[in-house]
């Protein structure tokens, strides 16, 4: 929800005045590329950014011990990312906003539910021709000592591999505890289909009690999202302070990636897990 806005009826604009520019000469505001961006200056107008809120509908995800789903967690974490980019400038598309999936009632009747959700969210991702794709996930394994957020990235993805770095380290910096470093894989159906940086982000472990339970909890989903949108902020930012190739070509100037063949990827490969 946003904050209302404040109002000051008894103060004179030029006391106003006078209070913003004491704000911004004591916070160093104006030189922070990443503050800036936060209040809206051009950090990621323009941006497309896809939010992929990980299954949905009949595909819980993984479940904590007091019956909390992932597919919850994400969904509402999706959506406080998607209001903070928002607030930053980018045209944010989220790939569901309730709970369902992207199969097809076809899919359903042929058995192939999971294929059809993955199929369909890659179609939808590479549709909306993204500057940077984030996909939420939470963790879970057989014992609960397991703890840690940890990003995923597609290997030899060198975007997606420094998006996922300057995650990792705002979930280091500011989250629950976590050593874990990025992890590259080579068989995720979504990553492998999604060109430039895309991140897969298991945000923690639902088989951790105490992390689960930070985890459902909306200030800490909140926190979540914002550290991801900073990372998103630090990513661009970074991209934008690249020297200029010597040809004259621009190094990754964040313009958006080469048209992606838009063919459905072959069924055969369809059949590989999400996470
Ligand atoms: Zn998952």
């Amino acid at each position: 929800m946003r904050a209302k806005t404040r109002t000051f009826p008894n103060l004179h604009r030029q006391t106003l005045a006078v209070l913003g520019l004491s704000f911004i000469l004591v916070s160093g505001f104006w030189c922070d590329p990443v503050q800036a961006a936060v209040s809206g200056e051009p950090g990621l107008v323009g941006r497309v950014i896809v939010v992929d809120a990980g299954h949905g509908g009949p595909d819980g995800g993984a479940t904590s011990a007091n019956g909390v789903k992932e597919k919850d967690i994400t969904l509402a974490v999706a959506h406080k990312l998607a209001l903070y980019l928002r607030e930053s400038g980018a045209v944010v598309y989220l790939t569901r906003t309730v709970d369902t999936d992207l199969a097809t009632d076809r899919d359903r009747a042929q058995r192939r539910r999971h294929q059809g959700d993955l199929r369909n969210r890659t179609r939808f991702v590479r549709g909306k021709h993204p500057d940077a794709f984030i996909s939420i996930h939470c963790n879970a394994v057989p014992s609960p000592a397991w703890h840690g957020a940890q990003m995923i990235y597609m290997k030899g993805n060198d975007e997606a591999k420094d998006l996922a770095e300057t995650m990792q380290q705002n979930f280091r910096d500011h989250l629950l505890p976590t050593n874990r470093a990025p992890d590259d894989m080579s068989t995720l159906y979504l990553l492998k289909r999604i060109k430039g940086p895309a991140v897969l982000a298991e945000i923690g472990f639902l088989s951790n009690p105490n992390e689960a339970a930070y985890l459902i909890n909306p200030k800490y989903q909140n926190q979540v999202a914002f550290s991801m949108h900073t990372a998103i902020l630090q990513y661009f930012a970074n991209q934008e302070n690249e020297p200029v190739e010597p040809d004259g070509a621009k190094s990754r100037d964040g313009s958006p990636p080469p048209k992606e063949d838009r063919q459905a990827p072959s069924q055969s490969n369809a059949s590989e897990g999400q996470d």
